[in-house]
């Protein structure tokens, strides 16, 4: 400690030499050596910084003044090229950085953007220029075009010293201290021989024009205004035009793609907000990428007060990116009194209304777009249901699924299903499988298809759960359509069951009732098969549903769907028992008919055995369970010797 501080107070700043951390060598190994060709991108990304900085500044000036350096400069963005010398150089007035600051910002990966872009790589199967193109890779970026980058800053808090931080991007950097500096940052480009298009003025103008139009600050090239800095959403929306919007998307959201739907919303009672506001054409969420930040900036009379606010929108719109600027806010709210502002939590709750109201209305405009809408984000109108108690009828309105009802590809909300509803269906009834072919292969649907009754099909294990915490749409139940008691008025009451030895012992009214030959006999084979599964499942019962199919396996756990089941299957990666599912048959179809014939003239009957296993494996395949495929080798192994008998 007290060595470090006897070097710091020698005379002659003291050049040190540091290494990067080791994923920005990393990330600045394949920024600099890959094929990406958009190179020019390195001007967005250091007029973004340049931005960025400035905003932190005038936030600063507007709140603590009197505790700033160079409190007068004029906020703005100077570049600077030079054709001959091959240099490019970005000027700002904006927060700069002490010592510390710089070493830590410029030489670790600080931003969460390079950490994603590293994470993404390991995914399988991302081509990188694309994900150099999703992210962007910030500050390193210059690194594309750079022989040698030279960073002079000078920290707004008025005790910094000024300092240089250079490096060529091969392992190290080097930082020293320096004579008086005015506050801000300087970022000079050595450009490489074959990059010195990015040392002429008019095409550093042509890439501002196209990327960083929005810039809330004047930008100067060699001395020339380029961009006008009124803020978008202070125009009046009539004024605003598509391509405008369009490209204030890509600087607000730092995206390349394009919004799928944007919404301005003005105000003035109960909170003033004027907001621009978006949905990204695509969810980056489902690239692998990792949880999504929050995307929307707020503001306070044109003045930045936080990017990225988390309050702002509940958690499951965090896709949404935008402007909100309201300026009924304080200025000095800091990220702490975010958090319990009545204000902003009044601002959160008119912003929330809005969008389910906005997203309601462009399903209702063009079903179509919002099919593909949902088809990105729907999954997040899913988080939203499960988690927010306060709006989770009207976003459960937002709901889309396929069903027996709709064509391949097309969806049906709950408010379209309730309608449609015949007069004596009671409830709601939803599926889930991996998809339409596999569901409808299933034994699951034609009790219910036999009534007219519509079945939704769920394709995400999410699906499960959502419905499952919502219990109820316009006080409709939600039955999944595997559930052993579908609550259909004309099927005997839950826990029907003909077999005495079924381990249920809960007393059932209709026990005592006389039954059929036919009834008993259904039984008896019933029970049989239970003998032979034994606790693979745990009941064997004549089924009142199935029509078509030998037998199905139901779950007679409300809660614990067998799509909930199936998710934590697939996360165990191990067969879980199944022993809480009851295994109805079909004494009607002919593979039972038939087995009960051997059974009867044999108990012990080889063939009739195994068929009974398989007939259960068959029926964890249709409801979705996870088989090992080993126990079904052995099986079927089993049978052909049963079937094609001794020598
Ligand atoms: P990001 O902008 O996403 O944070 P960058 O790689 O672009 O990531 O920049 C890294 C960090 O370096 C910034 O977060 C900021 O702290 C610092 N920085 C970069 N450029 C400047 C600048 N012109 N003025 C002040 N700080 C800067
Ligand atoms: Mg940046």
């Amino acid at each position: 400690m007290s060595e470090s501080k006897a070097k710091n107070t020698s005379k002659k700043p003291k050049t040190q030499t540091m290494q990067f951390e080791a994923e920005v060598s990393h990330l600045l190994n394949i920024v600099i050596n890959s094929l990406y060709t958009d190179h020019e991108i390195f001007v967005r990304e250091l007029i973004s910084n340049a931005s960025d900085a400035l905003e932190k500044a005038r936030h600063r000036q507007l709140t603590e003044k009197d505790d700033m350096a160079d409190s007068d400069l004029p906020l703005e963005i100077r570049i600077r090229v030079d054709e001959e010398a091959k240099t490019f150089e970005i000027s700002d007035t904006g927060i700069g950085m002490t010592r510390d600051e710089a070493v830590r910002n410029l030489g670790t990966i600080a931003h969460s953007g390079s950490r994603e872009f590293l994470q993404s790589l390991g995914e399988n199967g991302t081509d990188l220029k694309d994900l150099i193109g999703q992210f962007g890779v910030g500050f390193y970026s210059a690194f594309m075009v750079a022989k040698k980058v030279t960073v002079h800053t000078r920290s707004a808090d008025p005790n910094a010293k000024p300092v240089v931080w250079t490096s060529a991007g091969a392992g190290s950097f080097d930082i020293r201290e320096t004579e008086s500096l005015p506050r801000g940052t300087t970022i000079s480009v050595d450009l490489k021989d074959d990059k010195d298009r990015y040392a002429k003025a008019d095409e550093i103008k042509e890439l501002i024009k196209r990327f960083s139009n929005f810039v809330a600050y004047p930008i100067f090239v060699n001395d020339e205004q380029v961009n006008t800095v009124q803020p978008l959403w202070t125009k009046n929306p009539s004024e605003i035009s598509e391509d405008e919007l369009k490209e204030f998307y890509k600087f607000v959201a730092d995206a390349f793609d394009e919004p799928m739907y944007h919404l301005q919303f003005n105000a003035d009672a109960p909170l003033a907000i004027r907001s621009i506001l978006f949905v990204p054409g695509q969810n980056m969420e489902s690239f692998g990428m990792g949880r999504m930040e929050p995307g929307v900036s707020l503001y306070c009379r044109r003045v930045l007060i936080q990017n990225k606010v988390e309050e702002l929108l509940p958690d499951y719109f965090r896709f949404i990116r935008g402007v909100v600027d309201s300026e009924d806010l304080p200025l000095n709210i800091s990220r702490e009194t975010m958090q319990d502002s009545a204000l902003v939590a009044k601002l959160r709750k008119v912003l929330t209304k809005k969008l389910i109201k906005f997203l309601a209305s462009q399903a209702d405009e063009d079903a179509k777009k919002y099919d593909e809408f949902f088809k990105q984000f729907g999954v997040f109108i899913k988080e939203g249901v499960a988690s927010d108690f306060d709006y989770r009828d009207d976003l459960a309105k937002l709901l889309r699924y396929e069903s027996d009802k709709t064509a391949d590809g097309e969806t049906t909300s709950l408010p379209q299903y309730v309608e449609k509803m015949p007069e004596d269906q009671k409830a709601i009834y939803y599926i889930s499988g991996p998809n339409r072919d596999a569901i409808e292969a299933g034994p699951y649907l034609e009790a219910l298809q036999e009534r007219g009754f519509e079945v939704l099909y769920c394709y995400e294990g999410v699906d499960d759960f959502v419905f499952n915490n919502l219990r109820e749409f316009e006080g409709k139940q939600l039955i999944s359509a595997d559930q052993s008691d579908l609550k259909l008025d004309d099927e005997p009451a839950k826990d029907e069951s003909n077999d005495d030895e079924s381990g249920d012992d809960k007393a059932e009214d209709k026990k005592d009732e006389p039954k059929s030959d036919e009834e008993r006999e259904a039984g008896d084979l019933a029970s049989w098969i239970k003998n032979q599964l034994g606790d693979a499942v745990e009941e064997v019962r004549v089924s009142k549903r199935l029509v078509k199919s030998p037998a199905a396996l139901v779950n007679p756990d409300e809660f614990m769907t067998t799509g909930m089941k199936r998710v934590m299957q697939s996360i165990n990666k191990t067969g879980m028992p199944i022993g809480q599912l009851v295994l109805e048959i079909n004494p009607k179809h002919r593979i039972l008919s038939r087995l009960n014939t051997l059974r009867k003239q044999d108990a012990d009957n080889l063939l009739a055995k195994q068929a009974a296993s398989l007939l259960l494996t068959n029926a964890q395949i249709a409801a979705g369970l996870l088989i090992d495929p080993k126990t079904m080798m052995e099986q079927s192994t089993k049978i052909l010797e049963a079937a094609l008998g001794e020598e």
